[in-house]
This record gives structure tokens, sequence and C-alpha cells, in this order.
């Protein structure tokens, strides 16, 4: 279970009143920001693990073993996607970011029978690794995965007017320094009333340290587009939004107009 194993790493917070205070902040595998480990646990222990459906709980431990594991989507997070699909009805829906596919089969077993799944990474080998899970759970049908990077996919569709307003839901998990350029054309894609959900607007608590404090390179380096989008989002009256603590933040955005 990669996603409780704690690791070393600590991050310093800010408390309110602006005082410096150092929070014992493991970071779960990167997978939760809640600041105690214990809670979040809890929520596992409780609540997902009991429901996780069983090909995602086989995804979940082969993906454990890859030495990227951190990247994957937590089960608490797949467990709020795909309600949330259920909820807004979604059948049409896009995945920019798939690694192994947690997020994707999260999709797939929510979405009709004849739903779809554009999916884009750009590498297939790791979304191999999940492929066999996704095939047995019968969904395999509602992908159509493309590899290479997302940008190109998405000015392609733009081609077409068809495609444009005609999205359900749309699933962002990918290179942060990219997000405001798919957010450009993500806007145009998704339908009016539709939801594109962008990962990791927390960016593991980063977003509220000083531009000083010691952080991971990657961390540091993705940052400032992580704040820059934060921002964007907060401003675009196109859009209504909700950003989540769930997994590393998630924020969802629903298309107003
Ligand atoms: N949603 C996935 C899951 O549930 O496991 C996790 C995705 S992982 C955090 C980010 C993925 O984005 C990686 O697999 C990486 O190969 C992919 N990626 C990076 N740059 C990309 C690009 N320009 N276009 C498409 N995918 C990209
Ligand atoms: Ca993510």
């Amino acid at each position: 279970m990669s996603t409780t194993t704690t690791t070393e790493t600590k991050t310093e917070t800010q408390t309110q009143n602006g005082g410096e205070q150092k929070t014992r902040h493991s970071e779960v595998g990167h997978k939760s920001l809640l600041k105690s480990d214990d809670l979040y646990q809890y929520i596992l222990d409780t609540s997902v693990y009991p429901r996780e459906p069983e090909p995602m709980k086989e995804l979940r431990e082969i993906t454990a073993k890859h030495p990227w594991n951190l990247m994957t989507t937590s089960a608490d997070e797949g467990q709020f996607l795909n309600l949330l699909l259920k909820l807004i009805g979604a059948k049409k829906t896009m995945e920019i970011g798939v690694y192994t596919g947690y997020s994707l089969l999260a999709t797939a077993l929510a979405i009709p029978e004849d739903g779809t799944i554009l999916a884009m990474d750009i590498n297939r080998e790791n979304y191999e690794l999940g492929l066999p899970v996704i095939e047995k759970a019968g969904v395999a049908h509602k992908i159509d995965f493309r590899e290479g990077p997302a940008l190109p996919v998405l000015d392609q569709l733009l081609e077409d007017p068809a495609n444009h307003g005609s999205f359900d839901f749309i699933f962002v998990d990918a290179d942060k320094d990219n997000y405001l350029n798919y957010h450009k054309r993500l806007i145009e894609l998704v339908k009016v009333g539709g939801v594109i959900g962008y990962d990791n607007t927390l960016w593991n608590g980063s977003v509220v340290l000083s531009a000083d404090a010691p952080m991971r390179k990657y961390i540091r380096y993705y940052r400032d587009f992580v704040l820059e989008l934060n921002k964007a989002l907060a401003a675009d009256p196109r859009i209504e939004i909700s950003q989540l603590p769930v997994g590393d933040g998630i924020t969802l955005c629903r298309r107003a107009k």
C-alpha cells in the first residue's frame, strides 16, 4: 500500500497568525495534504478501501511496485472522481496524464457502457502496465489512448467544430507548466455545464511556502506555474470553481458560459 507509506520528507507551513511553525507533515506518498496521517488513514480504512472495486485495488497494487508510484492518483481521489462522474452523468470524457491508469480506470468504471475517454500520455509503457487490469474489468473499449503530447491533439480536436462544447468531463493530471495552455483549449472543448478537473493545484503544499523555503527541485520548478494557474482560474469569468483539498488539491471548474 504505497499510498499509506509515509516518507521521510517534511514540509514547513505557516501558522494562521503568520508565525512560523514546523508542522510534521509527512507526505503520505504525496497523496494527502491532511495534517494528520491518522485521519487520512481513517478515511482510507473506513470509507475508501472497503468500497474500492477489485480492479482498482489490483491496479493500485501493481502501481505501488513501480518506481514512479508517487505519480499515481490516490485511492480516495479515485473514489471521488468515480462518484463525481456519476453525479454529473458524464459520458464523453478526456484525460490528460494517464501513467498506469488508476484515474483512467476510476473514470472508465463510472461512465456508461457507451461512454468514451480520450486518454493522452507521452508514455505508453506505463499505460500498458495497467492495461491488462483495465481489459479484465471489461472497460477497455471505452478508452481511446493516444501516445504523445496532449497539446497537438487538442489543437487537432479544435479544428473540427463538432468537438467544440462536446466533452462532459476532462481530467488534467500531466505537465503543470502546460495547464494554462490546456485551459485555453479545454474551455472550448468542454460543454457549458461540463467540468474540467485540474489536479495537484496545492502542489504538495508548496503554494503557501515562501519562495526561499527548502523545496525539492521539481516542486520548486512547477510551483510558479501552479500559482499562476490558481490565480488565472480564480479570475476566469467563464467558469465556476471549487478547489478541494483532496489528494494534492483538485480544482473543479464548471464551464458557465
Ligand atoms: N492520472 C494518473 C494516475 O491516476 O495514475 C497520473 C498521471 S501522472 C501524475 C502525469 C503523467 O503525465 C505522466 O504519466 C506523464 O507521462 C504525463 N505527461 C507529461 N507530459 C505530458 C504531455 N505533454 N502530454 C501528455 N501527457 C504528459
Ligand atoms: Ca495528480
